[in-house]
């Protein structure tokens, strides 16, 4: 079947109109009508070919909701018309201890939702910028939120994720003082999931206009991490820290907030390395460094009934697919409220 999407055709090229071709179900297959997509900054690292190795032309996005439009014979959990997501993941090895655990996002031949390897034409996977994808059942979600929040529950299926799985894997919860780092789509995203757990959350962000917005999303206190005397009124007093932010910045000025013992992982994943960190802001307080990427489709299903029991959704701005290549301009300087969603609708115009 031939659909119409938007990508690009190179790293320094715009994205532009295109038709691409989706396989036709099979017996395992979920064929989904695209009613929305969110826009992640990983989207234009990889566009652009930031983190090398894109392979072109390049449709992005993976974070996608819709309905289910057909099933394959074998498909036994979703039905025509059912409300579903589609995140990072489209496929897997299956096998692997990784993949058993139910942590297919750390599965070593994890297929990504656009630039993995696969056999349909062109020979690479083409993501949810695109009126249809047809997915493998295994990695099709379940949305229980209300129809009229779909568009809403779009960037759940990345940026939710990806911060709702460090929160959990370091254990966040009451009586926890966390940080969160960056307030774009994943940081908006991670205020409100370590505030639903029922932590402390302190919200750090380099635009001073977003103070009174991070309150709103749930922030206890803001600092604007440019200030360095806001920095050192929260010297070693929080337990942990979630850092989303898409740039290279001095992590050491985060370390002296951690207490001892305290960890910050990075989920932001900049196209050239940090200046830091200096070892001794690690070494004096035995703190740690760690990373996280996204999470598994347990775990994705998880976060997902955690928001609809939590009436959690991102704050979008709705975008039509045209006005994509000015969004990521917006993006790179810190202006988005706090996720892009493309309405798929106006592909068909
Ligand atoms: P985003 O919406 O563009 O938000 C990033 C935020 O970082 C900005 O809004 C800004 O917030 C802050 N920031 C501070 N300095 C910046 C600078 N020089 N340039 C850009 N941003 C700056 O991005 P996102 O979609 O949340 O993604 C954030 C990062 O996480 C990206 O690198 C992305 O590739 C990565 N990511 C990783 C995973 C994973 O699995 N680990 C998954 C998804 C995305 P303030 O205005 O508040 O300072
Ligand atoms: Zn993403
Ligand atoms: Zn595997």
């Amino acid at each position: 079947m031939t659909i119409k999407a938007y990508g690009a055709h190179a790293g320094d090229r715009p994205l532009e109109p295109l038709d691409i071709t989706r396989r036709a179900p099979g017996p395992h297959d979920v064929q989904i009508a695209i009613a929305y997509c969110g826009v992640c900054h990983s989207d234009i690292h990889q566009v652009r070919s930031e983190w090398a190795g894109t392979r072109y032309p390049c449709v992005p996005g993976h974070e996608i909701v819709g309905r289910v439009a057909a099933v394959g014979a074998q498909v036994a959990g979703f039905a025509p018309g059912d409300l579903v997501g589609v995140g990072c993941i489209v496929d897997s090895c299956r096998h692997c201890a990784d993949c058993g655990a139910g942590l297919e996002n750390y599965c070593d031949h994890m297929v990504g939702t656009y630039n993995g390897p696969t056999p349909d034409a062109p020979g690479h996977t083409l993501g949810g910028y695109a009126q249809q994808i047809v997915v493998h059942e295994r990695y099709v979600l379940r949305i229980r939120h209300p129809a009229a929040q779909l568009a809403a529950v779009a960037p759940l299926l990345c940026a939710g994720i990806t911060t709702y799985s460090p929160l959990r894997h370091w254990k966040v919860g009451p009586g926890h003082r966390v940080g969160v780092v960056g307030i774009g789509g994943l940081g908006h995203m991670g205020i409100k999931l370590a505030r639903a757990m029922g932590a402390h959350v302190v919200a750090f962000t380099t635009s001073p206009s977003k103070r009174e917005a991070a309150r709103a999303l749930g922030a206890h206190e803001v600092v604007v991490s440019r200030q360095p005397e806001e920095m050192a009124a929260h010297a070693q007093s929080l337990d942990f820290i979630l850092n989303t932010v898409a740039a290279p910045h001095d992590l050491d000025a985060f370390f002296a907030l951690l207490t001892r013992d305290g960890t910050m992982t990075l989920v932001g994943a900049p196209a050239t390395p940090h200046p830091s960190p200096q070892v001794f802001g690690l070494i004096m307080k035995r703190r740690s460094l760690a990373g996280s990427m996204i999470g598994g489709i347990p775990e994705t299903q998880e976060m997902l009934d955690f928001c609809a029991q939590h009436g959690i959704v991102a704050d979008v701005e709705m975008i039509r697919a045209e006005q994509i290549n000015e969004a990521y301009e917006r993006m790179l300087k810190g202006d988005v409220h706090y996720r892009f969603v493309i309405d798929s609708a106006s592909l068909a115009a």
